[in-house]
């Protein structure tokens, strides 16, 4: 033992031993296998080869190379896993076991961490929603009559979800303005990022079944970040009446590591009041604990700082989400993914979409190198960051969801 073990973590990293984050990697020397890593400090622990150099055999599910196999485990697993690595990384008489299954961050290659399966994003930020409802029919009340009576939602595209750092070719579709008489078709002039949290399934339920409130910490493991990209040309002229559809299916980024629900425990708070009273399975006024998340957001534009979103002034929670996703019966698998939709603040400065930054490309931001954006360029890179409060004053991190704009090969 020793003071320069990289388990010696220092209070403030993001990632420290109240964190664990799950994550898939692999190495330069074996990029062809996938391991289940756990962040831990500055450095990615090989759960599955911690496992096996300890002697613990009751954990199958760190062997594989995705993170499905622990998603269908099932709460109990969750609980019983999180309590095993918590011992292997803290008792200092297993470091010589463990030390050696460590793996730089630096040096990890992080991938997809699971196999999405279906993919649905939401619309629970009611300032996102307002600005949204100004900018695009003004003069009309800005929230539509459904949106306080449920949270509304579209089915994304789950084949084209993506791990941070992906490149994002810039998608090409039909784009008309409204003072063009018939739409053209060509790269999209219009590209947004939207910063949310996603929530990752576990646990299926059985087809004709709702997920009640009370039961979605059962089937959601964890939380990512998303930037689901967006090309607001494409949108605008597409979405009437069905919704989003090639104006955000072409690629959506999500960050490489999963923080367990049970990481967020300090981080639960009151969602905001509700002015509209919820119908019954909505209605979480009684709750045995709070499923709003007091989880800081930044978005960065060229490492310039544009915007802080503040998770924690979301009207909808994710157990609402799950509820009302499931309300008409649907099932969930192992591997949905239900994100929040865009994270927006009252402030003009907390708002996670560009369209809302710059009130639809009329007033452009100024970035500190002096250069100017509505929306993004050719080489732009979008990096979303978060963090939420842990226990004794420490804080979660969530590592970062990254994407650089690249044209469209030409051919
Ligand atoms: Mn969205």
């Amino acid at each position: 033992m020793s003071a320069s073990s990289p388990l010696t973590v220092p209070d403030d990293s993001p990632f420290g031993v109240h964190n664990l984050p799950y994550g898939v990697f692999t190495t330069a020397d074996r990029p062809e296998q996938r391991r289940i890593g756990v962040a831990i400090g500055d450095h990615v622990l090989d759960a599955g080869a911690a496992a096996r150099a300890l002697g613990e055999s009751g954990f199958p599910a760190l062997d594989a190379s995705s993170l499905n196999p622990l998603l269908a485990a099932g709460r109990p697993v969750w609980t019983a896993v999180r309590a095993a690595l918590t011992r292997w990384l803290t008792d200092e008489s297993l470091r010589g076991a463990v030390e050696p299954c460590l793996v730089p961050r630096a040096e990890a290659v992080l991938h997809l961490p699971f196999e999405v399966a279906d993919y649905v994003d939401f619309y629970a930020s009611e300032h996102h929603a307002t600005n949204l409802g100004r900018i695009f029919r003004p003069g009309s009340e800005p929230l539509t009559p459904n949106w306080k009576h449920l949270p509304i939602g579209y089915h994304g595209r789950s084949g084209t979800i993506v791990v941070s750092g992906t490149p994002i070719i810039r998608p090409s579709g039909q784009r008309k303005a409204p003072a063009d008489a018939v739409p053209d078709f060509g790269p999209s002039r219009r590209l947004d990022i939207e910063a949310e949290l996603g929530f990752v399934v576990g646990t299926p339920s059985e087809l004709g079944s709702p997920v009640a409130l009370a039961d979605a910490a059962e089937h959601v493991f964890g939380v990512c970040l998303v930037n689901d990209w967006s090309a607001r040309d494409l949108q605008a002229w597409e979405y009437v009446p069905l919704g989003p559809f090639l104006g955000k299916s072409f690629a959506t980024s999500v960050s490489p590591w999963i923080v367990p629900l049970d990481a967020l425990a300090q981080a639960r708070t009151t969602p905001p009041e509700r002015d509209v009273e919820p119908l019954p399975y909505l209605d979480d006024r009684d709750a045995a604990e709070p499923s709003g998340f007091d989880i800081a957001f930044e978005v960065r534009l060229n490492g310039h700082t544009v915007s802080r979103p503040p998770f924690a002034a979301m009207y909808w929670t994710y157990a609402q989400m799950l509820a009302h996703l499931t309300a008409n019966g649907a099932s969930l698998r192992t591997g949905d993914l239900f994100a929040s939709g865009t994270i927006s603040g009252p402030e003009r400065e907390t708002r996670g979409a560009l369209i809302e930054l710059t009130w639809n490309g009329q007033e452009p931001l100024k970035l500190a190198d002096g250069s100017e954006r509505t929306f993004l360029d050719d080489g732009d890179e979008v990096v979303i960051t978060a963090t939420a409060p842990g226990p004794n004053g420490t804080r979660v991190g969530f590592g970062e969801v990254a994407g650089r704009i690249t044209p469209r090969p030409a051919g």
